[in-house]
């Protein structure tokens, strides 16, 4: 069995300390590095404002010096629609048919799993990891559709570097009360957002003028 990938996606705009410090303890959690993908937006729902390629850029300078998490391009460069069953498949021939492959989705996610693009394939591909706050109030939503399958699939964190795919497991990580809507909120109302992204982010955002108009509503 091979060194074993894990992926968390995300729209990233901006990356923030939230996202990096999950990234991180999935790392430290599964003894893994982490590609951390940027995704497009689908042209019906309201466009990032950042775009891509700055997107992109935040997350390499967030993530500059973390030698166990990777900026991904591959969902950005894809033209047309993105689905994870998709990334999935790309990474799976690019790693081969052992190495186990991790896909991490927070729970909230996880909830509408069953109404993903193909999602029964995603568990040829790779294993599910439910992140979740610590607490038992925080209990994982299984979708109706997948709770006989949960008994079979539901393992622990060790069972994911055991096969390739197939298992889903679960890890509390710590919640940071921090999301990139109230980040852009602030920037847009003239305030700074250091100390909720990294350094070189804020940096970033202040040199390209990023976020000083709030989205318009929908
Ligand atoms: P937005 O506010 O624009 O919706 P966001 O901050 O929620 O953005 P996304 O890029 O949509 O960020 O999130 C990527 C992933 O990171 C999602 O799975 C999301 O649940 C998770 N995430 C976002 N913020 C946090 C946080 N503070 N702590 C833990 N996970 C987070």
């Amino acid at each position: 069995m091979g060194k074993l990938t894990a992926i968390f996606g995300g729209t990233f705009d901006p990356v923030h300390l939230g996202h990096l410090r999950v990234a991180l303890e999935i790392s430290e959690a599964l003894d893994a590095d982490v590609r951390m993908l940027p995704a497009p937006v689908p042209p019906h729902r309201p466009q990032p404002l950042a775009s891509p390629q700055q997107r992109l850029t935040m997350l390499e300078l967030g993530l500059r010096g973390c030698a166990r998490l990777h900026a991904d391009a591959r969902e950005l460069r894809r033209a047309g629609p993105s689905y994870s069953v998709d990334t999935l498949a790309e990474l799976r021939a690019e790693i081969g048919a052992e190495v186990p492959l991790v896909f991490c989705v927070g729970a909230d996610a996880f909830a509408g799993f069953v109404h993903w693009h193909r999602h029964e394939r995603i568990f040829e591909l790779a294993h599910l990891l439910i992140l979740t706050r610590p607490g038992a109030k925080d209990r994982i939503a299984w979708p109706e559709a997948l709770r006989a399958q949960a008994v079979r699939r539901r393992g622990v964190l060790g069972d994911l570097h055991a096969s390739a795919a197939g298992r889903i497991a679960e890890l509390a990580v710590t919640p940071l009360s921090i999301s990139a809507t109230a980040i852009r909120a602030l920037v847009a109302a003239g305030r700074d957002p250091r100390f909720l992204v990294p350094e070189a982010v804020a940096d970033y955002i202040a040199e390209a003028g990023l976020y000083r108009v709030e989205a318009p509503a929908d």
